[in-house]
């Protein structure tokens, strides 16, 4: 696989976009060349080859060879490093090498790249990183999954599992989520990523409603990482009903100095709290502090609350108009003017 050349110039050729192809199955992609001197593009269709690779299966579209050759192809192995070139990669950074050739458009030949590095390296977790990537990229979600899936089997890191665990949560696939973290953690009791399994699992847990696995998953990750303050806002946002705990949580967490993303975030939490209690100046003491550190809408949205609270109604009512001139969509905000305009400002919201 040298230079691409034009098809009518033999002019070379440049990568202008990677894509699926139109028949939507996750096994090719669509590789559009243009060349630079006439500007004729042709699509070049590429086999995904093999998710997890293995020594009897085709370099080029993955599918077990018999006495040698791909049923699909026709190619031997040894068709297949000559087709790809294998023959000239670098020994002491497969990874970077194919990466690069990723952000050049080589797809094709990054690919089996790092699947001949997998083959001999299958725990080299940057290289199933990359593959990862590149399949994320494309949008190509049920093969990144069976990736991740038969790495681990296939002898990648344990850590994988956390990525799985991860792409399998955004699937809404939370149950299998949950034994992706168990397994992580069976595998490495004290691995590195225990408390990011931990507080994942608990994420999971609680979108099963699986509410007192979740707290417990929630307390173990912050025992483990104090300073990770992300464990401490789901932990709050799971126990907001329960004020002296999540106010108790928030204090602690704004305690490990997060960033201020994150502290205006605590923040936020504290004045919805302390809102729901009708307590309307330490509310919009949070909210104000909070809408300092990021000017978010929602910091903007929980200070008119808290102003409503006070009775301070035209003061709220101004905060509410700010929310929906940044986000018109808002519904909360509508809803509160619409209070505040029908006067009934102080006492619904408090109920609310
Ligand atoms: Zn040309
Ligand atoms: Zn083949």
């Amino acid at each position: 696989m040298g230079p691409v050349k034009c098809q009518s110039c033999r002019s070379l050729c440049e990568v202008t976009r990677i894509a699926p192809l139109a028949d939507e199955a996750e096994t090719a992609f669509g590789v559009t060349w243009r060349c630079a001197s006439c500007a004729e593009e042709f699509i070049d269709i590429c086999p995904l080859g093999p998710l997890v690779p293995g020594p009897g299966l085709c370099l080029n579209c993955g599918v077990s060879l018999v006495d040698d050759c791909c049923m699909d192809c026709g190619m031997s192995a040894g068709d297949a490093e000559l087709f790809f070139g294998l023959w000239d990669i670098p020994e002491n950074d497969p990874v970077g090498y194919a990466v690069n050739l990723l952000n050049l458009g080589r797809a094709r030949r990054a690919l089996a790249v790092l699947n001949t590095h997998l083959l001999s390296a299958p725990e080299d977790a940057d290289a199933w990183m990359a593959k990862s990537e590149f399949l994320r990229q494309l949008g190509f979600a049920d093969a990144r999954l069976q990736m991740l899936r038969g790495a681990t089997a296939a002898g990648a890191p344990a850590a994988l599992l956390i990525s799985c665990g991860i792409a399998l949560f955004e699937r809404g696939q939370f149950e299998e989520a949950m034994q992706a973290y168990r397994d992580y953690l069976d595998r490495e009791p004290s691995g590195e990523w225990r408390a990011v399994a931990m507080g994942n699992l608990g994420n999971a847990a609680k979108s099963l409603d699986r509410f007192e696995l979740a707290e417990t998953m929630y307390q173990r990750a912050i025992d483990l990482a104090p300073s990770e303050t992300a464990f401490y806002l789901n932990y709050i946002r799971l126990v907001r009903e329960d004020a002296v705990l999540a106010l108790e949580l928030i204090e602690g967490a704004l305690e490990q100095h997060p960033t201020p993303e994150m502290r205006s975030l605590l923040l936020e939490e504290k004045s919805f709290i302390y809102a729901e209690q009708q307590n309307g100046l330490q509310a919009l003491a949070a909210a104000e502090a909070a809408f300092l550190l990021s000017s978010s809408i929602t910091a903007r949205y929980l200070k008119g609350r808290a102003l409503a609270l006070l009775g301070r109604l035209d003061e709220a009512r101004q905060e509410m108009n700010a929310v929906l001139a940044n986000d018109p969509g808002n519904v909360d905000a509508a809803r509160a003017i619409k209070m505040l305009t029908d006067g009934l400002g102080k006492g619904l919201f408090g109920a609310n």
